[in-house]
This record gives structure tokens, sequence and C-alpha cells, in this order.
């Protein structure tokens, strides 16, 4: 299949609005619906000042995007990362709202970022810009209109500030304005390895529906964040055979299999590299590595109309959000290769964080094992859903999603009244 790589947009706010309309085609949609849907409803954009510990003032920009709260309450992360952009933020607010569409949580889709590399910030000066981007947004923001939690560089502990922060701005202890908080203060238990746990649910279903066994079957995990070294864990304890992890400066790869332990310590105290001079491998290699899954759990762009048809993975699951291109997708399809879409494989995030939220509301808090069996059974259910309707469409697993997501968000626009 030949591509023409010129004409690939990688600005991830038209990507998601051609993801709109691949969906809205199988529809059959009056066009004022995907109109309201390929643009958010609110945007806000900041621009706040922080003193640095050298004593200087540094002046930070961050946004939040609301999508659309038709369903409820707007729910996505806030990421701390020097290459944030309006565009990109408006798009991962876009592809929160079909997340939660597509495994049935009462929310529509926000998202926030902030221009900053937190690799180059002090603790205090991290925890003095968590605090003044959430005094900044904190009227935009709050536990019944828009909930914030870990996204990109974000940790319990930024969570545990901004909370903080808004319950101090607000005069209340106000835990249900952010998830992904440390379980002290009203996390959920089971919430830090959401991400990676509802993704290897899918992966498993996804491996089953290919006669795939689990025993041995080969991973590349890009991306070491924690949605990727969670994920390399769990699949190396379900079985699997971990052969390539990498972070932003690059990997490593063993064909006879990683010692992922080994690996996180290392990642904790130095760098994964470390693990030995002749196992380094770049990024790029690692993805076009011929193994059975392949795991994209970093950013946006890195399967592409460049490098598509390198891939020779049997599935991927894409942990990260936005990390394969239309151009690519439509390159993957055509390989056979399955393409479990972010807005399924990594929504057991927000999955837990709706939980987390739950118990907020409730004042009362469930043991690790209820929280992960009522995340496998939504993600099951999600991804059967998804997987017959793309069977029954002869579409991808995307498109499939997005039908799902784009039809309840309608049906709750319509009984509002809206269109
Ligand atoms: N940032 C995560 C995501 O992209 C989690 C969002 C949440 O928990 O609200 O899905």
């Amino acid at each position: 299949m030949t591509v023409s790589v010129m004409e690939e947009t990688l600005n991830p706010y038209q990507i998601a609005q051609q993801q709109i309309d691949a969906a809205a085609a199988y529809l059959n949609l009056p066009e004022h619906v995907t109109q309201i849907l390929k643009q958010p409803k609110r945007v806000l954009s900041v621009s706040f000042s922080v003193r640095m510990d050298d004593g200087s003032i540094r002046v930070f920009e961050g946004y939040r995007a609301q999508h659309n709260d038709a369903i409820g309450p707007t729910k996505g992360g806030i990421r701390f990362h020097p290459e944030v952009t309006l565009d990109e933020v408006k798009a991962l607010s876009m592809w929160m709202s079909f997340k939660c569409g597509v495994v049935g949580l009462p929310y529509g889709g926000g998202k926030g970022g902030v221009i900053c590399d937190p690799r180059e910030l002090s603790k205090g000066e991290l925890e003095r810009v968590s605090r003044a981007f959430m005094e900044a947004i904190a009227d935009f923001v709050g536990p019944d209109k828009d909930i914030p939690a870990p996204d990109v560089y974000t940790t319990p502990q930024i969570m545990g500030w901004m909370m903080d922060t808004y319950s101090r701005l607000k005069g209340v202890n106000s835990p249900g304005v952010i998830t992904g908080k440390p379980l002290i203060i009203g996390g959920s238990k089971g919430r830090n390895e959401a991400t990676a746990q509802g993704c290897v649910y899918t992966i498993l279903a996804a491996l089953k529906d290919r006669q795939l066994p689990v025993q041995n079957a080969t991973a590349a995990v890009q991306g070491f964040g924690n949605a990727g070294r969670i994920a390399a864990r769990l699949l190396s304890e379900a079985g699997c055979r971990i052969v390539a992890v990498s972070d932003s400066k690059g990997g490593i790869y063993d064909p006879n299999g990683l010692d992922i332990e080994r690996i996180s310590a290392l990642k904790d105290h130095s760098s994964i590299r470390e693990y030995g001079e002749s196992f380094v491998i770049s990024n790029a290699a690692l993805l076009e590595l011929d193994v059975d899954i392949l795991v994209p759990a970093a950013l946006e762009n890195v399967i592409t109309a460049v490098n598509a048809d390198r891939i020779k993975a049997k599935i991927v699951a894409e942990a990260a959000n936005g990390p394969t291109t239309p151009e690519a997708d439509r390159v993957l399809a055509a390989k056979g290769i399955t393409v479990i879409p972010d807005v399924l494989a990594n929504a057991g995030g927000v999955t837990v964080s709706y939980f987390e939220w739950v118990q907020n509301l409730m004042n009362y808090y469930w043991s690790e094992a209820e929280v992960l069996g009522k995340l496998e059974t939504n993600m099951i259910q999600s991804y059967v859903a998804v997987r017959d309707l793309a069977q029954e469409h002869s579409t991808d697993l995307r498109t499939a999603a997005y039908m799902i997501s784009i039809k309840r968000i309608a049906a709750a626009m319509e009984a509002r009244g809206w269109i």
C-alpha cells in the first residue's frame, strides 16, 4: 500500500477531527452533530508566575480544555511537558470524551497541560508550579464540573498539592475535584496501576481472539512512565516475554527477554541503558521489532505514514494517547495488525479515576480486589462491544470505538435538547 507522506498531518487536533469524520461516516448523523463534536466546548488559556529557587520569577503557560459535557462533568488529566500546545490539549480533551464514552463512564472529556519540563524543576518549584496552575484554573474545574487527574509527567503528589490548593481556595475539603491522589487523602486503591492493568486486560482478550498463546508471547514497550513501566511488569507476570523497553532517551533489547524488575530499579536510580551496552536500541528500531505485542506508552505520533509499513507486531495496544496517525492506521489495518485504540486500551486509568471520584463523593472506600474486579469487568465488556461492532461493520477497532461513543454523546445531547 502506498501512502502520501507529504499530506499527512501530525497536528493532533486535526487528527482527532479526522477520526470523528471516519466514525461519523457510518452513523448517518446530521452535520451539526459532528460539527459540535469536532471542537471543544470551552478552552481556558492561562499564564501564571512562579518564584524559582534562585529567586527569579518565571512565567508559565497552561491550558484546560473541556470538550463536551452532555453526559456529565468533564474529566481528564493534566500534562506537564515542554512540548504541550493548545491544539494538543484540545485533541486530548476530545479523546477523553470518546474514551469515557466507550467504557460507559458518566463523563465528558477534558484535558489540561502546562508548558514546562518537570525534570528540570526542583521539588519545591514543581510544587509551586502545580499549586499556581490549580489556582489559575480553580473556577473552571470542580467535582461537579471538570475533574483533572495525572497524565504525562504528573504524579499522585502533584494531584495532592492541587487538591489541597483547590480545597483551601474553596474553604472546604474537596477530594472529588481531582483523581489520582495519594491514598491517604482520598486516592483509590488500584489507581496507580489502572491504566496499565486495563491495557493488559485488552491485550489478553486480543491475544485470545487472534488465537495466540499468552505464554512466551513477545512484547515491546515504548515508554517507561506510569503506563509503560507497569504494563511491562504486568505482561511479564502474565507470562509474556518482554524483549524491549525504552524511555525518552532510548531503549534496550534482548530477544531472550528482559528482567523488568532490574530495569525498574535502574530507572529509579540511574538509567535503563545501564542494563548493558550491548542491549541498547533506539526508540525507532524498537517500534519495528518483530513481536506479538507492541505497546506504545509515551507520546503522540510515533507510528506514522513514515514507519507504519515497517511495523511487524501482531497487536498494537495504545497505552499512550494518539500514538498512531490515521494514515498509519490504514496501513496497519491493511497488514492485518490489530490496533487496540487508545480510547479503549488506556481507558483503565480514567475508569479507576471514576471509581476514585465515586468513593470521594460517598466517603466510603473499596478494597483493591473490588476496584480491580470492577475494572476487569468493564474493560472486557467494552472490548467485546467494540470488537463485535467492528466485525459487524468490517471496520477497525478505533472506528467502532468512536461509533459507540459518538452515539452515546449524541443521545445525551438529544435528551438535553441541544440537537
Ligand atoms: N490522563 C489519563 C488519560 O489520558 C487519565 C485521565 C483520568 O484519570 O481522568 O486517560
